[in-house]
């Protein structure tokens, strides 16, 4: 076991053999604290990549120098300007170019594929998730089981047991195997946005195509961070935000998943648009819906053109770095950080102690460590940003710090180490 130190000379040896140490200059890091910033909010909202702006402003210039032309004069046509977007976006969930596409947010593509794949029937009806969703996959999933005009009893929630934090994932497969037939759906988040726990998505579609239902995963917190192998687990859909580990601006554009098998079946119920019809006839404006194969087929509208310009600078980044470079840097990273966390908890056990939800074995997370800080919670977060950290709070008394592979350095969690410290007294 590699033995990790707590000093500074430590950590920039532990950058300067770091295989994506290069990366860190292609980011902006924000300027706006007093002290210099330590960035550990990527899983909420990833830096803007050097070349944003340049990607961007390319745009604004063809858009005033060809207006409408520049669907198809522009030095990246607007009209096929998304397709440059799904081979760079299937290398990072492990998919194939025809199971992905780059379009609309995230909520609103869930909504799009439940409508394809929760499809209640007869004794089916019911759905699965994680309780603790992230607010909107709750309002979404409630809303969609209302839509078919079914009680709210059809959602069903797994819970961590009495007095623990996580989910143990043989309470989801007890769960599917109970349900059953009664099962349409599974929807869980491939990694919890609270505790930051990994699940296993391969085991969870096993069981879940075992017993005949369908099942999707909300790759939010997951996209950029977990290797993931989407085509190869069999997963039937999901969808993820450009804006989190991704870095792709606020509010930035989406990607969706669909496995091959569905790629060709034009008989799925579907809310259709004119960008999902194909793309052979779409101007011949006929009336009748012709899907476009694969994940296309869900598209509704035009290319979102500015914010996939920024998408692409930093998907070029991911390219050029390599989710197996990038997944081995974070499991790295991650530890050398909850070294440290420990080590402040272990040397300030009369002031405050620290508790980690997030699962110690790194199969079970990726970067993000939610720390659970018990006797001063709020004003330690308080005080920790007056040390520069970006950071994040969730009540009652859980600080998520997530280091991002891409950007974050080793230096910057024993800096991180100090602020502690320095929250501390
Ligand atoms: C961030 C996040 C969202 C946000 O949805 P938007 O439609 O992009 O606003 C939804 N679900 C999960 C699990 C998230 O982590």
């Amino acid at each position: 076991m590699f033995k990790f130190q707590n000093s500074i000379d430590f950590a920039r040896s532990m950058d300067q053999q770091d295989a994506l140490k290069e990366f860190r200059q292609k980011f902006i890091f924000p300027t706006f604290t007093e002290k210099p910033v330590i960035y550990f909010t990527g899983n909420s909202l990833g830096l803007q990549p050097k070349k944003a702006s340049e990607y961007l402003n390319e745009e604004l210039e063809d858009w005033a120098k060809y207006g409408v032309e520049g669907h198809f004069l522009a030095r990246r046509p607007w009209y096929s300007y998304h397709e440059q977007l799904t081979e760079l976006t299937a290398k990072i969930v492990g998919a194939k170019p025809i199971e992905v596409v780059v379009t609309h947010s995230l909520t609103t593509n869930l909504h799009l594929l439940m409508v394809s794949f929760y499809r209640p029937q007869g004794k089916r009806t019911k759905i699965l998730c994680e309780a603790k969703a992230f607010p909107s996959d709750q309002y979404a999933l409630e809303s969609q089981v209302a839509f078919h005009g079914l009680s709210k009893d059809h959602l069903v929630e797994i819970f961590p047991r009495e007095g623990d934090q996580l989910i143990r994932e043989e309470d989801i497969f007890a769960k599917i195997e109970e349900l059953d037939d009664e099962l349409a759906l599974v929807m869980i988040g491939g990694v919890n946005y609270y505790t930051g726990q990994l699940f296993d998505m391969e085991k969870i579609t096993a069981a879940g195509h075992a017993v005949g239902a369908k099942v999707g995963f909300d790759l939010a917190h997951a996209a950029g961070n977990i290797n993931l192998k989407l085509h190869d687990w069999g997963v039937d859909f999901a969808a993820w935000c450009g804006y989190k580990y991704l870095n792709s601006s606020p509010g930035g554009v989406s990607g969706i998943f669909v496995h091959e098998r569905h790629a060709n079946d034009r008989t799925l119920p579907r809310f259709a648009g004119w960008w999902g019809y194909d793309k052979s006839k779409r101007f011949k404006m006929e009336a009748g819906f012709q899907p476009m194969p694969g994940a296309d087929g869900w598209q509704l509208s035009n290319a979102p053109v500015l914010s996939m310009a920024v998408h692409l600078a930093s998907l070029e980044i991911f390219s050029e770095a390599g989710m197996e470079a990038i997944g081995k840097k974070r499991d790295q990273l991650t530890e050398y950080l909850e070294f440290i966390i420990d080590d402040l908890s272990a040397r300030n056990q009369e002031r405050c102690t620290f508790e980690l939800i997030t699962p110690r074995d790194k199969s079970k997370r990726g970067a993000q460590l939610s720390i659970m800080a018990k006797g001063q919670g709020k004003s330690l977060f308080e005080a920790l940003s007056k040390e520069g950290v970006v950071s994040d709070w969730r009540e009652p008394n859980v600080i998520r710090v997530a280091p991002a592979p891409l950007y974050n350095s080793f230096e910057d969690c024993f800096r991180f180490g100090e602020a502690l410290q320095a929250a501390i007294q």
